[in-house]
C-alpha cells in the first residue's frame, strides 16, 4: 500500500530575501515569514514568460503567500506583494543597504524558527532607509541597525570589558575573540580594529563581525561600500 504523504496549506505574510534559478523555469525563493520564520519555497513556472507570480516574487517584497507543504520542499500556490518598497528600489544606496540585511539574514537566521523580533525588524526596515534619506543620515543609522540585528540573531558583542582581562575600558574590538579589547591588552598585542572616536561598533567593524559569524564574504557589501562611500 502506498504511503499518504499530508499536505499542509500554510499561509502567511513573508519578505523576500532571495531567489535561484532551479530547474527549467522554476525559482526557489527564501523569504522570511511572520509565521514560520525562514523559509525556501519553490515557485513552479515563474520564469515563463507570462508569469503573473513572477513579479510578486522581487527580493524585498512584502508578499501574501499561500504554500503547500508536504513531502520536500513547500511550494508556493499562491502570491500577492503586499508592498513592492518602489520608494527604496529607486534609490541605489538604500536598495544596496536593505540587500545587505536580507543576505545577512539569509545566511544566518535559522529555518522554521519563528520570530516576532526579526519579522518586526524586517518589516521596519524599509522606513529606516527609503528614498532620498541623506547619505549622511543612511551611514549614522546604518550600524545601530546592524547591531540590533546582531542582538536578534543572538550574536550580542561583549562591550562591557575587555574580552582578555576584563579592564572596561575599551580602545578596539577583536571579531575572533568576538569582545571588546582594552588599551594595555592591545599594546600587548592583542588584535583588534580600533575604534573610530567612541564607537566600537563602526559599520566595517559590524560588517566584519557578520562576516565572521557567516565565514565568508557578504556579495552584496562590494555594493553598499561602494554606494555609502
Ligand atoms: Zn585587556
Amino acid at each position: 500500500m502506498m504511503r499518504k504523504v499530508d499536505y499542509v496549506t500554510m499561509r502567511t505574510l513573508a519578505i523576500i530575501l532571495k531567489k535561484q534559478a532551479t530547474n527549467e523555469y522554476d525559482q526557489l525563493v527564501t523569504c522570511y515569514t511572520q509565521e514560520f520564520g525562514k523559509l525556501t519555497a519553490v515557485a513552479k513556472s515563474v520564469l515563463k514568460p507570462n508569469s503573473i507570480q513572477a513579479m510578486h516574487l522581487d527580493v524585498f517584497n512584502l508578499v501574501d503567500f499561500e504554500l503547500i507543504s508536504g513531502r520536500g520542499t513547500p511550494i508556493i500556490t499562491g502570491a500577492q506583494a503586499e508592498n513592492s518598497y518602489t520608494n527604496i528600489k529607486s534609490d541605489l544606496s538604500c536598495l544596496a543597504v536593505v540587500y545587505l540585511f536580507a543576505e545577512i539574514i539569509d545566511k544566518l537566521a535559522f529555518e522554521y524558527q519563528k520570530d516576532e523580533g526579526m519579522w518586526n525588524f524586517l518589516v521596519s526596515l524599509p522606513d529606516h532607509f527609503n528614498q532620498g534619506r541623506p547619505l549622511v543620515d543612511i551611514r549614522r543609522i546604518l550600524p545601530d541597525k546592524q547591531l540590533e540585528l546582531l542582538n536578534i540573531l543572538g550574536y550580542a558583542p561583549n562591550l562591557k570589558e575587555c574580552v582578555f582581562c576584563q579592564k572596561t575600558e575599551l580602545i578596539a574590538y577583536n571579531v575572533q575573540a568576538r569582545g571588546g579589547v582594552c588599551k594595555d591588552c592591545f599594546l600587548a598585542g592583542r588584535g583588534g580594529i580600533v575604534a573610530k572616536g567612541n564607537d566600537l561598533m563602526s559599520t566595517s567593524v559590524l560588517n566584519s563581525i557578520f562576516e565572521s559569524l557567516i565565514e565568508r564574504k557578504l556579495y552584496s557589501l562590494n555594493l553598499s561600500d561602494f554606494m555609502l562611500r
